[in-house]
């Protein structure tokens, strides 16, 4: 088991997602990684090892909104080419659990010109977020989970959504506090001790947009449950 972090408010969301990485550190990993967004540009950092591997670099990392990973590796060696976040494109995806029909998907993507950086399962998510790029995360992020089978905890940041955080469970625990600057994400609670002040646990097949001042929370018909 390992973890997801997620952050976006007012304050510099790097220290607020490695914060809630080091707290998942019970959970066990083999590496770590964070995506910053400034502006329309997303900053990635990975390596392999523990969480304070990435701590000299996380004050480097401007910007607002940000996602975190610490990985128990499933499909591909531990080592920094295969730890998250993932990129493809304008997108950068993090990801608890296992899609199971990953090499089908890895099959059909190669076929559609997508270029694999990692050995993970965990990187065709990344590409489907651009294969089903229009322009509106709600409904990339609808098509995407529609294409995935077996666990899944995801959080995505897009260069073209600069104030959202996409996110959506299946068979893996998230959920979704709100702080005095805004909104986290993780995948248990002991991850945002002290932080947030209200806490809403995804149900199974929740997908969520996490914006500093609100979140909306729908299922796979695209209801929204909670604005
Ligand atoms: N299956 C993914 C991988 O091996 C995610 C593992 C995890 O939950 O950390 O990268």
């Amino acid at each position: 088991m390992c973890g997801i972090v997620g952050y976006v408010g007012t304050r510099q969301a790097a220290p607020e997602v490695y914060r809630g990485l080091l707290r998942l550190e019970y959970r066990g990993y083999d590496s770590v990684g964070l995506a910053v967004l400034n502006g329309s540009s997303l900053g990635v950092v990975r390596k392999k090892g523990k969480v304070d591997a990435v701590r000299e670099e996380i004050g480097g990392m401007i910007g607002t909104i940000g996602i975190g990973h610490t990985r128990w590796a499933t499909h591909g060696a531990p080592s920094e080419r295969n730890a998250h976040p993932l990129r493809s494109g304008k997108f950068a995806i993090v990801h608890n659990g296992i899609i199971e029909n990953y090499r089908a998907l890895r099959e059909e993507l190669e076929a559609n010109g997508f270029v694999f950086s990692s050995d993970t399962d965990s990187e065709t998510i990344a590409h489907l977020f651009a294969l089903y790029d229009r322009g509106d995360l709600r409904e990339t992020l609808r098509a995407v989970v529609r294409r995935l089978e077996g666990s899944f905890a995801i959080a995505a940041l897009c260069e073209g959504a600069p104030n959202v955080i996409a996110a959506a469970r299946r068979n893996s625990p998230l959920i979704v506090g709100r702080g005095e600057t805004g909104y986290y994400l993780a995948s248990d609670i002991p991850a945002l001790a002290g932080c947030v002040q209200t806490v809403t646990v995804l149900k199974n097949g929740d997908m969520a947009l996490v914006c500093a001042d609100r979140v909306q929370i729908f299922d796979d018909r695209g209801e929204v449950r909670r604005q």
